[in-house]
């Protein structure tokens, strides 16, 4: 199944309640800070973090939840010692981490990075809440199966990742075969200029130095890949009812027309805005309705000019790898998924080199002919074959160096 929008969502006036997995990251900040903006509408159920154990701590003073769960265990006596006398329940762990998305909030926003977000994220779904979904990397691994069990719960899924929300709100699903192409755009990164020669070079720094948005270091060293395209490719491939032939990617440096649908008529519907996640994320928190967030307003008359560029598979073969991926099926997509966490923790470590990540991933892939996973299990299974496999990738590369 694909996305299919029908709930009725919060009754204007109504208490929405809501909870942040992964509320220590960029999108889980954001999405606190539109909360502390309109109090009147929001209760926070459950607030998880993983290693920034001060944050965590702060923002459940300041949010009140019923519970605040830290990921790492040894960093557990330190938060129950920072919410003492607060009222706040503390947890920590995996098990932990799942009660906090099973918690009956109606609101779950998927804010953790990698496919550590996927068991939450489908504990959330299966019980049929509004996920607002920013974790790709749950859709990228677990794509069938994911929207298989939101269907099958009743649950809604928002897409919170910037282009998708602005498909979501361009596409019509009353008319969705008169949808001929979902057109993503892409900034290109911080190394949309760079030759290939130089971006041997690259250092993490450099790589999550993004021109336009400020967000986690595994997303940005995908945008420096534009491996971040190509998952959300997939992305996109998993959420809509088209097929990959439909989804081109178009490079839009000034991140402005965040992502269009064209139709058989000829029309192309766009939704634009100054990048700031936190209007895609109003979107979803407030879906079917909207809220005012604080975003900077689009001057068309000052930005004077938005270019577009075909993007280049061949200094960004990530491109090319993750479209393969999709067309190959069966297991690629979550193979793509586990070979690029991998590699992209190891350049961000200094084990290997910039353009290392896409001949890590390629190669894992050449490497790895798996059915295409039905049950949660077997997603880990191929995760961890992937996983073990890019690390010996690693390993040799890192030891020519
Ligand atoms: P981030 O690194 O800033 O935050 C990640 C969050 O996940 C943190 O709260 C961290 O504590 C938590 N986390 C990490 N590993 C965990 C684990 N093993 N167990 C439990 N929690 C864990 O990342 P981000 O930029 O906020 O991105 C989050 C997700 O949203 C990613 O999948 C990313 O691709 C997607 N996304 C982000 C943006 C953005 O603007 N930041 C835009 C679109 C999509
Ligand atoms: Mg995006």
């Amino acid at each position: 199944m694909k996305i299919q929008p029908d709930r009725g969502g919060a009754d204007a006036g109504k208490v929405r309640s809501v909870t942040v997995l992964g509320s220590t990251g960029s999108i889980g900040c954001n999405t606190l800070d539109l909360i502390g903006r309109s109090p009147d509408r929001f209760h926070v159920e459950a607030l998880t973090g993983n290693g920034n154990v001060e944050l965590l701590i702060e923002q459940a003073k300041a949010f009140r939840p019923g519970v605040a769960v830290i990921g790492d265990p040894t960093k557990y006596a330190r938060l129950k010692e920072g919410l003492a006398g607060t009222g706040v329940e503390t947890a920590s762990g995996r098990a932990a981490l799942l009660e906090a998305a099973a918690r009956p909030a109606e609101f779950v926003m998927a804010g953790i990075v990698g496919i550590a977000g996927l068991e939450p994220t489908l504990v959330a779904a299966r019980r049929g809440a509004i996920v607002g979904l920013a974790n790709k990397e749950c859709l990228v691994c677990a794509g069938d199966f994911l929207m298989k069990e939101v269907e099958h719960a009743g649950a809604e899924l928002l897409p919170v990742d910037s282009e998708h929300n602005a498909i979501f709100q361009c596409f019509d699903f009353h008319a969705e075969k008169t949808v001929e192409r979902l057109i993503l755009t892409a900034s290109g990164g911080p190394f949309r200029e760079r030759s290939l020669g130089e971006m041997e070079k690259m250092t993490p720094a450099q790589a999550v130095a993004h021109p336009n948005w400020d967000m986690g270091a595994k997303i940005s060293v995908d945008s420096a890949t534009m491996m971040n395209k190509g998952l959300e490719l997939i992305e996109a491939y998993y959420l809509f009812p088209v097929e990959e032939e439909q989804i081109e990617i178009i490079v839009h440096p000034q991140s402005v027309v965040h992502s269009l649908v064209g139709y058989v008529d000829g029309s192309v519907l766009a939704q634009l805005g100054p990048p700031d996640m936190r209007t895609p994320i109003a979107y979803a928190l407030a879906w079917p309705s909207r809220m005012v967030t604080p975003s900077q307003r689009l001057d068309l008359a000052q930005i004077r000019n938005l270019t577009f560029e075909a993007p280049d598979t061949t200094r960004f073969p990530a491109l090319r790898i993750a479209r393969a991926a999709l067309r190959a099926g069966g297991a690629a997509p979550t193979v793509l998924n586990a070979a690029n966490e991998v590699a992209v923790r190891h350049f961000l470590d200094g084990a290997i080199g910039f353009l290392d990540i896409a001949r890590v991933v390629e190669g894992v892939l050449d490497r790895s002919n798996q059915p295409a996973p039905s049950r949660i299990e077997d997603v880990s299974e191929i995760d961890v074959t992937a996983r073990r496999l890019a690390g010996r990738l690693v390993d040799e590369i890192s030891s020519r160096r």
